[in-house]
């Protein structure tokens, strides 16, 4: 596997691929790799000649007081796991190489709707900088797909969001949620947590799932997500926020069957995040 810096080094890879009619497959990561990253990868080996990882802790999706200083970098484990699961090429630029100008001055992507609640609402402009960072990257790989896991819900809505209304040519492909045996869903974030929190935070999904039970025997959302919340603050997190929304993230009518169960808490300073699809009754 060959890791790439520079922009004119990644084209020049690529443009060899492309003119040997090769399927090119992209998985935009911010390191600390887990079995989480390594099944995306594993979904663009399946589909593509090519696959080209990205690792990038893009500052443009951290809020003020968000942990973009204490985010973990481990490229040297990460380059060993991404070899051992059969990628081809890293692309792993510093900030300067992607915002030349500095962030203020940065031209972005603005994804509306999709984007409104959930992270959207607890983390301002955080989309903002996915989309954008998402965006200049498909710009310059130019892949023919790209891989992303459902455990980030929203971001996967904004991106096929994004590719649909810029109609970018490329297939988007979500991935499911890699969880620990107790439940727990991987996450580079997971690393921050103490023994103790840590032994807490498979409650988030013992949550969703028995929320799931209750939904798809026909109780009342409110009343359910209500005990939810409850039993997440006796476990000791601080939720976020407990949704249950359409699979589009739109409103749940009466219509709706596909629905999706969104949850952030805290555990301390750690945010974690997790979702359950399910099917309402009629
Ligand atoms: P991150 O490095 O956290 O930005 O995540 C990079 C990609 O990996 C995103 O598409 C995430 O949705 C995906 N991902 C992170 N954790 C998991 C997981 N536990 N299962 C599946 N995909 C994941």
């Amino acid at each position: 596997m060959r890791t790439l810096r520079e922009i004119p080094a990644l084209r020049e890879a690529l443009g060899d691929a492309r003119r040997r009619g090769e399927r090119i497959a992209l998985v935009p990561t911010m390191g600390n790799l887990h079995d989480g990253h390594l099944a995306l990868v594993a979904a663009a080996r399946e589909r593509a000649e090519v696959v080209i990882a990205t690792i990038f802790v893009n500052p443009l999706q951290f809020g003020a007081g968000e942990d973009l200083e204490a985010y973990p970098r481990t490229l040297e484990e990460d380059q060993a796991r991404l070899e051992a699961a059969g990628c081809d090429l890293l692309f792993a630029p510093d900030t300067t190489t992607v915002y030349p100008r500095g962030l203020a001055a940065q031209t972005r992507i603005v994804v509306p709707e999709v984007t409104d609640g959930l992270c959207g609402a607890s983390r301002p402009g955080h989309f903002d900088g996915v989309s954008t960072v998402v965006g200049m990257l498909f710009n310059l790989v130019q892949p023919d797909l790209a891989c992303f896991g459902e455990k980030d819900y929203q971001q996967l809505a904004v991106i096929r969001r994004m590719v649909a209304d810029l109609h970018f040519p490329i297939e988007i492909v979500g991935v499911p949620i890699v969880r620990a045996e107790d439940g727990l869903a991987l996450s580079s974030r997971n690393g921050y947590l103490s023994p103790e929190q840590r032994a807490i935070a498979p409650r988030l999904y013992a949550t969703l799932c028995e929320l799931r039970e209750g939904l798809e025997s026909g109780s009342a959302p409110s009343a359910l997500l209500e005990q939810g919340r409850t039993r997440l603050e006796a476990a000791g997190f601080e939720p976020d926020y407990l949704e249950l929304r359409a699979a589009d993230l739109g409103p749940v009518t009466t219509v709706t069957r596909e629905a999706v169960l969104l949850a952030a808490a805290r555990l301390g300073t750690t945010r974690l995040i997790d979702n359950l699809t399910l099917t309402l009754p009629r």
